[in-house]
């Protein structure tokens, strides 16, 4: 099973921005509503992920750490219609293949936490007492450690690094109603309280369907998008919200006419889920491309928002790329919403 697993593990963790994604995932699947990052040395000598989900009970502790368990879907059905952002149950058994890994964990109700301590081999010792408030802690320690092979391919820290704080602008930015805060080797990276208005909009755990609104949208320019995206993006953003067929698109699009690099200032997500979609970004570039007469580095944060049923995200281990049912209904009704919303051009989100 060990080697299993570190097979499988090849598939969803390649480098450390990937261990803190699934735990982030987790976190939010938990329904934390403030989360706690460390790390050291760009988190391949140690990530610490805190958070104040529900936590796991003493008897599911085992289980979160076995092959394809688990607690998010129970058939054939729910994959059909995945809700949360996890599903495959491959994430912590993964983890613990190619880490140290440690879960204490207090489940609402609870006396007290538990401690579960793996080094991914297959000899499980019991769950012990811990102190913990509700909620979860997860500790990966020493990533690759035991496959010399897979520690070569990691690049330098600041790479690293770099790859995990995009990775947390893109968490941050689909979830503005969730607090996070980030430090690495003891110095604060990100401190991003949740936002009020979004928090009020009580955004399940469970992406929410093509009616609700988008926490993307909450507190109109908020602080996060600045603090994220910088005060040129916000500035010259227009607020996208249009709907369709059951399809919801919210978010915020730009002219790309600053001089800062827009290779990172691409976020897609569907049901809050970041993608890499071909189809989607096919249909910006074509907006663009039809507007504004180029399509050189767009600008743009988007949440697609639509019945679970009619996106499989089970294409791949990680969990990026997704299909849609109705692939050209999609791609139209996005060319349609971003070439209508560029083309009425510039009223500046902040004077609506
Ligand atoms: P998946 O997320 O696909 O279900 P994981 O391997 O990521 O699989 O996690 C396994 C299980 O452990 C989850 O289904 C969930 O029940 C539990 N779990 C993991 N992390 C947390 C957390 N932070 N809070 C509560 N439960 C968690
Ligand atoms: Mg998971």
């Amino acid at each position: 099973p060990l080697l299993i697993n570190q097979i499988a593990a090849g598939e969803v963790i390649e480098r450390p921005a990937s261990v803190v994604k699934e735990l982030l995932e987790n976190s939010l699947d938990a329904g934390a509503r403030v989360i706690q990052v460390e790390l050291e040395q760009a988190g391949i000598k140690r990530i610490q992920v805190r958070d104040d989900g529900d936590g796991i009970g003493h008897e599911d502790l085992i289980l979160a750490v076995s092959p394809h368990a688990t607690s998010k879907i129970s058939s054939l059905e729910d994959l059909e219609a995945v809700a949360s952002l996890g599903f495959r149950g491959e994430a912590l058994p993964s983890i613990a293949s190619v880490a140290r890994l440690e879960l204490i964990s207090r489940a609402q109700g609870a006396e007290h936490g538990w401690r579960l301590r793996t080094d991914g081999t297959d000899t499980l010792e019991a769950p012990e007492p811990a102190a913990h408030p509700v909620g979860t802690s997860v500790e990966v320690r020493d990533l690759f450690y035991r496959i010399p092979a897979r520690r070569k391919f990691l690049r330098t820290e600041r790479t690293e690094l770099g790859h995990i704080e995009q990775l947390i602008r893109r968490m941050a930015l689909a979830r503005a109603d969730v607090a996070f805060r980030v430090q690495h080797n003891g110095r604060e990276l990100f401190d991003l309280r949740a936002d009020a208005e979004a928090s009020s909009l009580s955004v399940a755990t469970a992406p929410s369907p093509a009616t609700e609104t988008s926490p993307l949208l909450a507190g109109a320019c908020g602080e996060r998008l600045e603090t994220l995206l910088g005060a040129a993006f916000v500035q010259q953003a227009l607020r996208i919200d249009e709907q369709a067929e059951g399809l919801r698109l919210s978010g915020w699009v730009a002219r790309p006419a600053f001089s800062r690099s827009q290779a990172d200032l691409q976020f897609f997500f569907v049901n809050g889920r970041m993608v890499r979609d071909k189809l989607v970004s096919h249909a910006v570039r074509q907006a663009f491309q039809d507007v504004l007469h180029h399509a050189r580095h767009p600008a743009y944060v988007l949440d697609l928002r639509l019945d679970p049923r009619q996106v499989d995200v089970n294409v791949h281990p990680a969990k990026q790329e997704v299909r849609f049912r109705e692939g050209r209904q999609v791609h139209d009704f996005l060319f349609r919403s971003l070439h209508r919303r560029l083309a009425e051009g510039a009223t500046p989100s902040h004077e609506q």
